[in-house]
């Protein structure tokens, strides 16, 4: 099968920038090895966060923060994407302190979306958080939406332009043939003008095939949910100094988590929870809110998802091959970057630029570092 755009990788990341490439009038086939939204994309905590961003990806988050804002002009579905804010607690006085800084970094930058909030504001927006937090960070645009919503809308939108996605199809193989990419797969050859790799933590392996290697390791994430409960709380909370993330959903139940890690096999894609480990995220969460000390977790599951030594991704052309790019290495925050993603990527195959400062993502900026 012949197309313009080959996108090798069914998540966030690859829907996206099909929906984008394919609503500038470009034929896109997606390839995916399981099914679109399997990993990571189908799997998150569905935070949509600008907080605590690094600031090289402020600019970013901030357009896609807009864009989710509006997400049913684009996709033709609201994700269930809700905007109660997102607060980061401050304990103590050092907590305030760490806080304060980062406000003034953002300040700096020139951006406002992150404030300083007091003990009172704080309470008076999370009145059921135990007593003895002093104030937070907050973002009162941030909140959450759906994860797999998200995906089978992305995905619907960029069918209904056009967009072919193809589950069951591994890559296996990669050659720039003149002027075309000759793709195989275990199915089938697949052949396009444009090779784009949004494989996520498979995506070093892709690049390798480029003659590009990149330090990606592939990590599991992990995540706990209880049963539903009245509602308490509104904004997703998170800890100046503690590994925490939590939020309760419109159905009531809470999702926690916060960068908790799983164990591993990524030959056979197994992921196993690592128990003790979610005893003292669940700890975390009864030191916020003593009060659910009886509820039931229901359930516990994890993730693969593609961790760079910076915690940044790569968003950059091929630097070895023409007609080739990539996007991926989201470590754990790139839901909230994918309606963005696909409008840079579409942007750079199209046009060949986008408005966006990429340098911090380019894909070379380790080999650079380290020469
Ligand atoms: C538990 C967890 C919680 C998270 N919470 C949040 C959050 O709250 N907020 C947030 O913003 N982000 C969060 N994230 C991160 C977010 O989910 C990811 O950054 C994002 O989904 C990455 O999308 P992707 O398309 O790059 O990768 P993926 O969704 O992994 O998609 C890549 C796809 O490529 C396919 N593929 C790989 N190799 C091949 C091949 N050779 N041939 C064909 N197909 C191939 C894979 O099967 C996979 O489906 C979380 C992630 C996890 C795991």
């Amino acid at each position: 099968m012949n197309s313009d755009v080959i996108i090798i990788g069914g998540g966030l990341m690859g829907a996206s920038c099909a929906l984008q490439l394919s609503m500038r009038g470009l034929q896109c086939i997606v390839l995916e090895k399981d099914s679109p939204g399997r990993h990571a994309s189908g799997a998150n905590a569905g935070g949509l966060r600008q907080l605590n961003r690094d600031p090289a990806e402020i600019p970013l988050t901030v357009e896609a923060a807009k864009m989710w804002r509006n997400i049913e002009a684009l996709v033709d579905s609201d994700c269930d994407a809700r905007f109660p804010g997102q607060i980061r607690l401050a304990e103590n006085k050092q907590d305030l302190a760490k806080l304060q800084q980062r406000a003034d970094l953002v300040t700096q930058l020139g951006y406002h979306h992150e404030e300083m909030i007091g003990e009172d504001e704080l309470y008076q927006l999370v009145p059921t958080l135990t007593p003895g937090c002093v104030g937070g960070l907050i973002c009162r645009q941030d909140g959450y939406g759906r994860p797999y919503h998200t995906l089978t809308a992305f995905r619907r939108k960029a069918e209904s332009l056009g967009a072919q996605f193809i589950s069951d199809a591994k890559v296996q193989s990669i050659q720039q043939q003149g002027e075309s990419w000759q793709i195989n797969t275990d199915q089938e050859r697949y052949s396009g003008g444009v090779l784009l790799n949004c494989a996520g933590a498979w995506a070093n392996q892709i690049a390798e095939q480029l003659d590009e290697t990149v330090p990606l390791e592939p990590r599991a994430l992990m995540l706990m949910v209880t049963e539903r409960l009245p509602h308490f709380v509104d904004p997703v909370l998170g800890a100046a100094s503690r590994k925490l993330s939590f939020k309760q959903m419109q159905n009531g139940t809470v999702i926690i988590g916060g960068a908790q890690i799983a164990k591993l096999d990524f030959a056979r894609e197994h992921t196993e929870i690592d128990w003790p480990t979610m005893v003292e995220c669940a700890k975390t969460v009864l030191r916020f809110f003593p009060q659910l000390g009886d509820v039931r977790i229901v359930r516990a599951w994890a993730g693969i998802e593609a961790i760079m030594p910076d915690n940044i991704p790569v968003i950059d052309a091929s630097q070895t091959f023409a007609n080739a790019y990539h996007a991926f290495g989201f470590s754990a925050h790139g839901y909230q970057l994918s309606p963005i993603i696909g409008r840079i990527m579409a942007g750079l195959i199209t046009d060949g630029k986008t408005d966006f400062p990429l340098h911090p993502f380019r894909i070379n900026r380790f080999q650079t570092e380290n020469a």
